[in-house]
């Protein structure tokens, strides 16, 4: 007998067939000998429609206020689900996620789950019920029992922490697609649906945008190796299993909270390659990046951001022994980059740079947790480490500084994050090789800060970030230009960044109170942009799939505005009229596209 969690969404509970063809589901699950907890979420659209009714009274609803509300919605679904079970004669109980006793932080609206209290729960078991638990709602801790909630798609999340702490056999997502394609159906119909995704790449697309997963949920399935399967609601195929690594023997306290970041990581091999003022129009990294390919030179960051004026800058970085061919490359190309209107003020430079390192620390949920990257970058400052370029991504940051300063950082980040000894988490291995594009995300909820000539020195990114941080702004796709002015006898660069779009005037604001103060210029926000990403644990020392993406792009005349990479992951901004085009045509140029057309239900 298994005890297993499964979790039904909005849609799979939008009216009371639905809700009867769930209790069916759920009654065969029971009847085949098993443990059965339901997490459920609100019918249909409903929690869309009490955040409209909330904006319709205040521009700016009290946090509080919002959970009180938002929380019935799952409260109607747990008790019309109970009462169908109850009807075709299977005992069932309904519970919020107070009564269950999942206790969360006293952060209104975006809450994370500290423990579960599953005493109560586990009688209800015994005695043959089902339990049907409200899902993305939680008991604050601070003893004032506060009704929270966990994060608009959060009912995931309580469905996989539920999962962890009964220490279920697994659970099951159930929804209105047949599992996790390689993008949104509703976009690209012909997405194809992926029999299994390592949970590093779940995290980094579910993060990018992909909503069919919460990242928070992918996370805790990491941390606790919870088998985890995405499945339609509508028939009994097998859908798409999240592999996660060994078991870490986690401390089911803090559950959300505790240790984000399990490694540390030193590589000295590092050298980078920068492009100054090529031009800023369709095809220029596709060309540079296909010739690189070409040459079969391997690379590993690559970071390109608009500067003031009408150029950008790009680099990228290499292992050491490629370097010279690297080089050559981007000595042939910069001549054929040059600006066509003004071939001779406006020329493509090559900058070479040997001696640097790169420091990153590994884990889950770094751009859902902003207080993380905010600690390494003060960690750094204090260490007096200079940040050269930073690649964020939700397993991973990574830092370039001066080789030099390598064995600084990485001693002052093992102590920060109170990493004994450097001892990986072993990725789950696929049984069949991973294709090096496993899924195309777009997101169309980002806005670009953009700050003008920050000081090059030490401390100015802890800063940065430390403030958004305090105010729990995720950042992304952090990129200093590469150009340095010299302003006041002071070296400047300019950073540009990009924030959830709700959180963008906000952050403009809270940063703009300390420009004059710490000698910034302008700081400019667009929120006009889309961010469309490639995910794929297979794109590691394959050096065509930048090229592919940026060309695709190019092909279609589509000007990238910024680029950034991690490991796993390469993201381009585009503009927001162009992002579902851009979308699109990146998930056919990797042939992602299957025979069969999907069509959601509504
Ligand atoms: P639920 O209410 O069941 O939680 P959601 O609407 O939150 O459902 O998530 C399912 C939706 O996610 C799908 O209808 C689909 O439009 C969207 N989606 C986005 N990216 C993907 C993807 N890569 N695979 C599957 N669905 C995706
Ligand atoms: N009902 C909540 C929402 O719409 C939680 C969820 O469905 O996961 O965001
Ligand atoms: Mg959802």
């Amino acid at each position: 007998m298994a005890l297993i969690v499964q979790k039904f969404g909005g849609t799979s509970v939008g009216s009371v067939e639905r809700i009867q063809a769930v209790a069916q589901r759920v009654y065969k699950t029971v009847q085949a000998g098993n443990s059965l907890v339901v997490v459920v979420s609100a019918m249909g659209k409903t929690t869309d429609g009490l955040v409209k009714l909330a904006n319709e009274i205040s521009r700016n609803p009290n946090r509080r206020e919002m959970d009180m509300l938002l929380s019935t919605g799952e409260q109607v679904t747990i008790a019309l689900l109970s009462m169908a079970l109850q009807e075709l004669g299977q005992p069932a109980i309904s519970m919020t996620g107070a009564q269950v006793g999942i206790v969360t932080e006293a952060e209104h609206t975006r809450a994370r789950i500290l423990h579960i209290e599953t005493e109560r729960l586990q009688r209800h078991l015994e005695e043959g019920k089902v339990v049907v638990v409200a899902g993305f709602q939680g008991i604050s801790s601070n003893g004032e029992l506060e009704i929270t909630t966990l994060g608009r798609g959060g009912s995931d999340t309580s469905a996989v922490a539920l999962a962890a702490a009964l220490q279920a056999n697994f659970c099951e997502i159930y929804t209105d697609v047949p599992g996790i394609l390689t993008t949104d159906p509703r976009l690209v119909p012909e997405a194809q649906l992926m029999a299994e995704i390592t949970c590093n790449e779940m995290l980094e697309l579910a993060s990018l945008g992909a909503k069919v997963l919460h990242p928070r949920a992918v996370e805790i399935a990491r941390n606790y190796s919870m088998p985890l399967v995405v499945k339609s609601s509508w028939t009994d195929d097998p859908g798409t299993w999240v592999t996660t690594p060994k078991p870490q023997g986690r401390s089911l306290v803090n559950l959300e909270l505790a240790r984000p970041v399990d490694e540390v990581e030193l590589d000295t091999d590092q050298a980078k390659v920068a492009l100054l003022r090529v031009p800023d129009k369709p095809g220029v990294a596709a060309k540079l990046f296909g010739e690189i390919a070409r040459q079969q030179v391997d690379v590993d960051l690559i970071i390109q951001s608009i500067h003031e004026g009408n150029s950008n800058d790009i680099a990228f970085t290499v292992t050491t022994p490629i370097l010279k061919r690297a080089e050559a490359v981007a000595a042939a190309i910069a001549p054929s980059l040059r600006s066509p209107t003004n071939p001779k003020s406006d020329e493509a430079e090559v900058m070479l740079e040997q001696n640097i390192a790169k420091v990153s620390i590994a884990g889950a949920g770094m751009i859902g947790r902003p207080g993380v990257a905010a600690k390494m970058f003060a960690t750094l400052a204090e260490a007096g480490v200079n940040i050269q370029m930073i690649s964020t991504s939700e397993v991973k940051v990574s830092c370039v500084v001066d080789a030099l300063d390598g064995d600084r950082a990485i001693t002052a980040l093992r102590k920060a994050f109170e990493i004994a000894t450097s001892s990986p988490v072993p990725n789950p291995q696929s049984p069949v090789p991973n294709p090096p594009v496993r899924g195309v995300a777009l997101d169309l909820n980002q806005a670009r800060l953009a700050i003008r000539q920050v000081p090059d020195r030490p401390g100015m990114a802890a800063q940065l970030f430390g403030i958004l941080a305090k105010h729990n702004i995720s950042v992304d796709m952090i990129i200093q230009s590469q150009r340095c002015r010299i302003v006041d006898g002071v070296p400047r660069r300019d950073i540009a960044f990009t924030v959830p779009r709700i959180d963008g005037e906000t952050a403009q604001q809270l940063l703009t109170q300390v420009a004059g103060q710490l000698g910034w210029g302008d700081v400019v926000l667009d929120s006009a942009i889309a961010k469309v990403s490639i995910v794929g644990a297979g794109m590691v020392g394959q050096p065509g799939v930048a090229a592919k993406m940026f060309d695709a792009l190019a092909k279609h005349q589509i000007n990238i505005q910024m680029i950034a990479t991690s490991e796993i992951k390469i993201s381009c901004v585009v503009s927001q009229e162009q992002g579902v085009q851009a979308l699109q045509v990146i998930h056919s140029a990797f042939e992602l596209a299957g025979s069969e057309k999907f069509v959601v239900p509504a």
